[in-house]
């Protein structure tokens, strides 16, 4: 399906006390296209070739075509209940990192902490996982979230293209008669609005989830 295994890899992160990759995944996806990608990286804390590393990451997890838009559809509302409901279980101390569960420790960053993680608190990751999914099912009055996700997917699909159409008009702009190019213009518009109103109509189902402020 793809969701679970993007949730369980931004649980991780954040059991693991690393919210701010889970931050800049969700600003890289979410907010894309105001900051160069070593920008937004270096504002979490990461480098550019850590983050695209991240990135390629959750992009692996996700099936099927246009894995970008739906991985964007994926952490848009993951990575803020993730946020927002997993607490980390390793925590930074004097120079070392802590597992609170079973005070194992280990040196910061290293990566032995994920391992540890899924070999020793599978249990918790799975715990969190389905308690996200269980809430976001809530969230869906018809309790169908990957078909919602799917419908949604499509609707964000056919608003590209038609946004390429419109774009088509735009450049045919000096062949057209005014009259031709006013209709042309008004029908693509007349689609792209009614296609909003659907993505509206579904996001709204959607309980409105904010990212914790920084
Ligand atoms: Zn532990």
């Amino acid at each position: 399906m793809g969701l679970r295994e993007v949730l369980e890899y931004l649980v991780t992160l954040q059991l693991s006390g690393r919210s701010n990759v889970v931050e800049a995944l969700h600003a890289y996806f979410v907010d894309d296209g105001r900051e160069s990608v070593a920008e937004l990286a270096r504002s979490y804390g990461l480098s550019k070739h850590q983050l695209r590393g991240l990135v390629q990451r959750i992009l692996r997890k996700v099936p099927g075509p246009a894995r970008a838009s739906r991985a964007r559809l994926y952490i848009q509302y993951l990575a803020p209940l993730v946020l927002r409901f997993v607490k980390p279980i390793i925590e930074p101390r004097d120079g070392y990192a802590l597992c609170t569960l079973c005070k194992r420790t280990f040196t910061l960053d290293s990566t032995a902490i994920t391992t540890h993680i899924h070999a020793m608190h599978r249990d918790v990751v799975e715990e969190h996982v389905d308690r996200i999914i269980g809430i976001l099912k809530k969230c869906c009055r018809r309790q169908h979230l990957e078909k919602n996700l799917d419908e949604l997917h499509d609707l964000q699909l056919a608003h590209t293209h038609i946004r390429a159409a419109l774009n088509r008009v735009h450049s045919a702009i000096a062949y057209l008669s005014r009259t031709e190019l006013r209709s042309e213009v008004e029908r693509v518009n007349e689609l792209l609005e009614e296609l909003l109103r659907r993505i509206d109509s579904i996001l709204s189902q959607f309980l409105p989830v904010e990212l914790p402020s920084r």
